[in-house]
């Protein structure tokens, strides 16, 4: 599977969790809009300074209009499993 239909597979799967866990209306607390958008994958080194040890991993879905943004655990929320990461191209 090429990494771009990983990063749509794993996107799909955060948006069903939104859809599941996030009831509507789904208004910013900063512009008081509803437009959001969930992002790809991203995720942060948990020692500083150490890009190959183990890491955070975390969906953005960011608003639309003002760019707040909320994170949300990818392994909690099952848009990954097993902790395995693909690596951006
Ligand atoms: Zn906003």
């Amino acid at each position: 599977m090429f990494p771009s239909e990983v990063r749509k597979e794993q996107r799909d799967r955060a948006a069903q969790w939104m859809d599941k866990h996030w009831p509507e209306p789904r208004t910013c607390p900063i512009c008081g809009t509803n437009s959001w958008n969930v992002g790809d994958v991203v995720s942060t080194p948990l020692a500083a300074g150490s890009l190959d040890g183990p890491v955070s991993v975390y969906f953005p879905v960011g608003c639309l209009t003002c760019g707040h943004t909320y994170f949300f655990d990818a392994l909690i929320i099952g848009a990954i499993e097993g902790g395995r990461i693909e690596p951006y191209p």
